[in-house]
């Protein structure tokens, strides 16, 4: 195999794609959907982020990424001009393709970098359909909850300014890409009653008495007007790029220990039906 060039598989040709099989890469398939994150940000925030932590993942690692899947399930905003969903089975159905063609080629170590909650479930349909058809383990990295996860101790109050459109995503977008924030249409922290459901964030309402909030399916219009909830305006980009080093710093570390744990699996090596070319 020649010096890698590019980290894309969506760069190379045919032939240097086969000559990619044999060396048995980890690829990492962004997937992503079209749907609004407040009135500041722009409505492909999670595709953005889920390409730009897939590559930093891929230049670091050794893995490849694959053209991204840029269409998921985000139905609860679909009142929003500029969101486009599609139904949990179209989804499902094209993520089930794309990786049965990637295995049929010889790709046997795939991970999802799948950036919206929305399209989880069938993330782990796939995956588990897979794990038992063909013996493959797939692994799925989701920046967005990552951050969550892992900016906790940069804020007072993590829970106040968190959600959808809010923190940490917007310190992460001021970071990645700056001149996509429009700061001047920025709105938040507007909840709105729905009959006697008081919202917390996206799909939870407060219940008296419980620490715990419970789960409703309203759109999501239908609770945050603006399309953004938790606090933006705290958002910097300066702890975007916190955000940026600990979300890239994790998924570099998950794809380098995917990597070791499967380098030498049986189901890893075992060789799908060759992609057969006859040039003429
Ligand atoms: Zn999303």
């Amino acid at each position: 195999m020649a010096e890698r060039r590019t980290v894309e598989l969506g760069r190379l040709s045919w032939k240097e794609v086969e000559q990619l099989v044999p060396s048995n890469p980890v690829l990492l398939i962004p997937v992503g959907t079209v749907e609004q994150h407040g009135q500041h940000m722009p409505v492909n925030a999670d595709n953005m982020v889920a390409g730009f932590v897939a590559r930093r993942a891929a230049e670091e690692t050794g893995a490849y990424i694959t053209p991204a899947i840029n269409y998921g399930v985000s139905m609860a905003f679909r009142n929003f001009p500029g969101t486009i969903s599609v139904q949990p089975a179209t989804l499902t159905a094209v993520l089930r393709d794309v990786c049965t063609e990637l295995i049929r080629q010889g790709f046997r170590r795939l991970i999802f970098v799948n950036n919206h909650g929305g399209n989880q479930t069938s993330c782990e349909q796939v995956a588990r359909d897979l794990h038992r058809e063909h013996g493959i383990v797939m692994g799925s990295i989701y920046p967005w909850n990552l951050g969550y996860g892992l900016m906790r101790d940069t804020y007072d109050d993590a829970a106040a300014v968190y959600g959808h459109g809010g923190e940490p995503e917007t310190s992460a977008m001021l970071a990645m890409f700056p001149d996509d924030v429009r700061l001047d249409l920025m709105a938040g922290r507007d909840p709105i009653m729905n009959g006697a459901f008081k919202p917390r964030r996206d799909n939870t309402i407060e219940i008296e008495g419980q620490p715990v909030g419970g789960t409703i399916y309203l759109d999501f219009d239908e609770l945050f007007p603006s399309g953004a909830n938790g606090d933006p305006s705290v958002g910097t980009a300066e702890r975007g790029q916190i955000w940026i080093e600990r979300v890239v710093g994790y998924a570099v570390a998950f794809v380098k220990q995917f990597d070791n744990a499967t380098a030498s699996v049986s189901w890893a090596k075992r060789k799908g039906d060759a992609a057969t070319h006859s040039a003429g």
